[in-house]
C-alpha cells in the first residue's frame, strides 16, 4: 500500500518532489497573455508535449508563416514540417489548419477577443463549438491560462502518470463524458494556484521518467508513494541457485 492514500496529499507531495526533480525555467515577470486564439493553437502544440518542446514548436511557427492566413492556407504536410519533431505533427498541423479555417469562416478574421469577454462558463461553452481545433484539452489549458478559471488539462501523458499513481481510474478517459469527470476529479484535488504548475510538471516527468513503456521507477522521486513504483522497485531479483554439494 502506499504511504498516502489521500489523492489531495499524494499529489501535493508528488508536485513538491517533481519541482525539485526537474526545475521549471523561471516565469519571470508575466506579460501579456496570448490572445485566446493564439493560446489554442499553443494549445494544439503542447498537449502530448513538454512545454520546451511546445514552446519550439510554437516559436518555430510564428517564423515560417507570414500571419495566420497563411497558415490557414498551407497544406498539412508545410505546417507539420515546421512542427516537428513534435510527436504526431500532422495531426496537430490539421488541428491548427482546422481551427483557422473555422474561425475564419465564423468572424472573417482571427481574433476570439469578443469570445474572451463573455466569461469564463460562455466562452468554454462557446469554445467547444470549434470542433476542428478545440477539444477538452485546448478549453481546459485557455481557462487555465488565459481566461482565468481554474482547469486542469489533461493530456495522454499526463493521464498515464496519474493512472499509475493510482489517481485516476484505466478508463479515465474512455469517453467525453469520462474524460470530463476525469478532469473535475483532479482539479478538485488541484488547487487553482498550482495548477499551472502541475501541468508542466506533469508533463516534464511524463517524458523523462514516467515513460510509456518501461517507467524509470528506481530514479523516480514519487516511487515511494506510486503503486507501480513500489512494484516495480520491490522486485526481487531471481535468486542464486544454490551451490550443489
Ligand atoms: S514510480 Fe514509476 S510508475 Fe510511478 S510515477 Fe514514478 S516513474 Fe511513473
Amino acid at each position: 500500500m502506499p504511504a498516502i492514500t489521500n489523492k489531495q496529499q499524494l499529489l501535493t507531495t508528488a508536485q513538491n518532489a517533481l519541482r525539485k526533480r526537474f526545475p521549471l525555467p523561471d516565469a519571470g515577470p508575466a506579460g501579456e497573455p496570448r490572445p485566446l486564439l493564439e493560446e489554442l493553437v499553443y494549445a494544439a502544440c503542447r498537449e502530448g508535449a513538454t512545454p520546451a518542446e511546445a514552446d519550439d514548436a510554437y516559436a518555430r511557427l510564428r517564423r515560417a508563416f507570414v500571419d495566420w492566413n497563411e497558415v490557414r492556407v498551407s497544406t498539412v504536410q508545410e505546417v507539420a514540417d515546421v512542427l516537428r519533431p513534435l510527436p504526431g505533427p500532422g495531426g496537430r498541423a490539421k488541428r491548427v489548419i482546422g481551427l483557422l479555417q473555422e474561425v475564419f469562416e465564423a468572424t472573417y478574421n482571427f481574433d476570439l477577443g469578443e469570445l474572451a469577454k463573455k466569461g469564463l462558463k460562455d466562452a468554454a461553452r462557446k469554445l467547444r463549438f470549434y470542433k476542428e481545433g478545440v477539444d477538452d484539452y485546448a478549453v481546459a489549458w485557455v481557462v487555465q491560462r488565459t481566461l482565468g478559471g481554474h482547469a486542469v488539462p489533461l493530456d495522454g501523458p499526463t493521464l498515464r502518470v496519474l493512472r499509475r499513481l493510482g489517481v485516476v481510474e484505466d478508463d479515465a478517459d474512455a469517453d467525453p463524458d469520462a474524460l470530463e469527470a476525469t478532469r473535475a476529479s483532479v482539479e478538485h484535488v488541484v488547487p487553482k494556484a498550482r495548477g499551472p504548475e502541475f501541468t508542466d510538471l506533469m508533463s516534464v516527468h511524463a517524458k523523462e521518467l514516467c515513460v510509456e513503456k518501461e517507467p524509470n521507477c528506481p530514479a523516480c522521486p514519487l516511487r515511494t508513494d506510486c503503486p507501480v513504483g513500489i512494484e516495480n522497485t520491490s522486485k526481487k531479483a531471481d535468486p542464486k541457485p544454490k551451490k550443489s554439494r
